[in-house]
């Protein structure tokens, strides 16, 4: 056996053993890890403490027996918490000591956590159960914060930012706890915690076991990529009903899950435990008792993971598609047994899902009020998607949104400003790229009485040159049906990260009319300016609060076509660039974060031309003050130059505030 182990049956003719040895390397009857679970081990830290019982989370049979069939080497578990998941991967570990040896490591998301689950969990495992308690030499350093001797193998507790700890002896067992949590990887030069971890792995091909396990964050986060990209195949729980025996998948919809007539207030709904689940065939009516006894007669299915949902479609429509194999093929699949599917395929990697109301530590009214919760607030339905139903929150979000931005689309063809005298002027945001600009002009409306920001898309797109960018924002004209030609007020470009100085050099050529931005994420004011005082006669820039303009577009989004203040698109708005806008979720430090993979160009034009529409103090402009309209095409008279109180009193406001000193300039 590589690693340094000891050959079990080698050792047992060549040396004498001592009775712990001898313990160790005795021939013992096979039993699998779920019967060994209920035999041997006891819970402390638990609801129900005592020796563990399969009894009360039937579903994590299947997980542990499965972990340890000869083929499987990677575990996933995508769980609600509260399901009892880090104590089957426990048990697993406990099996392992006493019936397949070989060095454990335990990965937790920090180091707070791996102490405590140290001592918590694990020592306490071993002490606590006799059949392992004979493991330890009863030196006594045995247990530490971060290892636990054993006479046989040694168990390491690590943690996500331990990058050394991670990085030398092989080991053949290894725990990734809670991977969601883990710190997202800082900089290219650190290898994430998950391919170091199954790195050590690697001299036990066909022997190692590797246990991924989580509360789901976002579609993008570790343990549901495992579970879509990962696993061979997924596979979900059905219950079985104690009135009509029937088997089936337990799904949350209002079909289902159900509450007394009228009553929505979550706190009374779980106070009161009034909810209730409903046989999907004989329409039965289950408490908690009953869905723990359907639980009780349950089992493992093939199922399939499918745009951060879960899909189970029964065995009835296996072999309607036949190609592929697994998780591929999962319509194949779907429905074969847990043990029928490891048999015929012998997968390397398998994925199971649990969520909450499976559980018996979960009880129905909570589910449900969970959920009522999340209908009427963004962080309890996000809640209730990672927490109860154990996938991602973000996906349904998106695509709602995609649908809802090419809703906004009206019948203007590219270029053409509103007429009927609505439009006060025009902006444009320009989004800075290694290899060109995005950009997208807007023409926003008066400011009202609310002071509503109603706008328009006028044109927007990609350009590879400084001259193109020029030629879209001050040559071409922007005109209504009546052919009034609609001036450009100003222009915001972003000006962080890429080609920094040549962006400072468009836009000092094109001095009052394009205001370089650096979007910062702690302000406590929506933008701000700097002068760059080296810059001859000094340099204005704006400091924009990127999430500040990010929450607004995203609630102006929301504002249906028909409404005051909506965002109105072109009539011919590709999809693609509605995805542009779809491209950003709030992560959970409540921060707008660019979804890995996706392009949010046209989404940080639209933050800039929010930020310019701010800076004119456009919403309070009154309809009929002037300006709106150059009422010509002759370009001589177009620009910021314009009359009216938009560009040119900005400017004179700007150049008043120059004269008078430094500082914030606020409006
Ligand atoms: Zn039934």
């Amino acid at each position: 056996m590589p690693g340094g182990l000891p050959d079990p049956e080698k050792y047992h003719y060549s040396l004498k053993l001592k009775a712990g040895e001898r313990k160790i390397f005795r021939k013992k009857k096979p039993m699998r890890c779920s019967k060994w679970a209920e035999r041997y081990r006891v819970v402390t830290m638990s609801s129900r403490p005592g020796a563990w019982r399969n009894a009360t989370t039937p579903y994590l049979s299947g997980v542990m027996d499965a972990s340890f069939f000869p083929s499987v080497e990677t575990i996933i578990v995508c769980a609600a918490p509260q399901t009892g998941k880090s104590e089957a991967v426990n048990n697993c570990i406990g099996y392992a000591v006493d019936r397949r040896p070989g060095s454990a490591l335990y990965i937790y998301p920090d180091e707070q956590t791996a102490r405590e689950n140290s001592k918590d969990r694990i020592a306490d495992m071993i002490l606590t159960s006799p059949q392992l308690k004979g493991y330890l030499t009863g030196a006594d350093d045995d247990i530490s914060f971060y290892r636990l001797n054993l006479r046989h193998m040694q168990i390491y507790m690590g943690w996500a930012r331990s990058a050394a700890r991670l990085a030398n002896k092989p080991i053949p067992y290894v725990v990734f706890d809670e991977v969601d949590k883990y710190p997202i990887t800082a900089g290219k030069k650190e290898a994430s915690p998950i391919a170091l971890g199954e790195k050590r792995t690697r001299t036990y091909r066909g022997f190692r076991k590797i246990w991924k396990f989580a509360s789901p964050t976002i579609e993008t986060g570790p343990v549901w990529t495992a579970l879509c990209t990962e696993a061979q195949v997924v596979f979900v729980y059905l219950v079985r009903c104690p009135e009509c025996m029937a088997l089936q998948y337990m799904a949350f919809d209002e079909k289902h899950f159900k509450i007394p007539e009228g009553e929505r207030d979550p706190s009374v709904i779980e106070a009161q435990n009034l909810a209730w689940y409903v046989c999907d065939v004989c329409g039965a009516k289950w408490d908690d008792d009953l869905r723990d006894e359907a639980v009780q007669n349950g089992e493992w299915r093939v199922g399939s993971v499918k745009d951060g949902a879960v899909v189970y479609q029964g065995p009835e429509v296996r072999g309607q598609k036949s190609d592929g194999g697994g998780q591929v093929s999962g319509v194949r699949c779907q429905g074969m047994k847990l043990n029928d599917y490891l048999h015929a395929y012998r997968p390397k990697k398998i994925g199971f899902h649990i969520p909450s109301w499976i559980s018996h530590f979960v009880g129905l009214s909570e589910v449900m009020a969970r959920f009522l919760k999340g209908t009427r607030d963004k962080t309890a339905l996000k809640d209730f998607k990672n927490s109860d139903e154990a996938v991602p929150w973000i996906h349904y979000e998106v695509l709602r949104q995609e649908d809802a931005i090419l809703a906004l689309r009206d019948d203007r063809p590219r270029g053409r400003v509103p007429g009927g005298g609505v439009v006060a002027g025009l902006v444009a945001g320009v989004d800075t790229q290694d290899d060109g600009f995005w950009y997208r002009i807007r023409a926003f409306g008066y400011g009202g009485p609310e002071l509503v920001k109603e706008s328009w898309g006028v044109r927007e797109g990609f350009v590879t040159t400084f001259e193109a960018l020029e030629q879209i924002l001050w040559a071409d004209q922007y005109m209504d049906e009546d052919g009034n030609v609609y001036v450009m007020r100003m222009v915001i470009q972003d000006a962080l990260g890429h080609r920094t100085s040549d962006v400072y050099k468009f836009c000092l050529k094109n001095r009052g009319r394009i205001f370089p931005s650096i979007g910062r994420q702690k302000m406590a004011q929506p933008h701000t300016w700097s002068n760059l005082e080296h810059f001859p006669g000094g340099f204005w820039v704006v400091n924009v609060n990127a999430n500040y303009y990010k929450d607004e577009l995203s609630t102006i989004l929301e504002i249906s076509p028909a409404d005051p203040g909506a965002w109105h698109a072109l009539a011919e708005f590709p999809e693609a660039y509605a995805r542009h806008m779809t491209s950003e979720f709030i992560n959970d430090k409540g921060v707008w974060e660019c979804a890995s993979g996706k392009e949010n160009h046209l989404w940080d034009c639209a933050v800039l031309c929010l930020v310019a529409h701010d800076v004119l103090g456009m919403r309070f402009w009154p309809k009929g003050g002037g300006g709106q309209r150059s009422g010509t095409g002759d370009p001589q008279k177009r620009g910021v130059r314009s009359a009216g109180i938009g560009g040119e009193r900005w400017m004179e406001r700007r150049e008043n505030w120059l004269k008078r000193g430094k500082g914030e300039m606020r409006w």
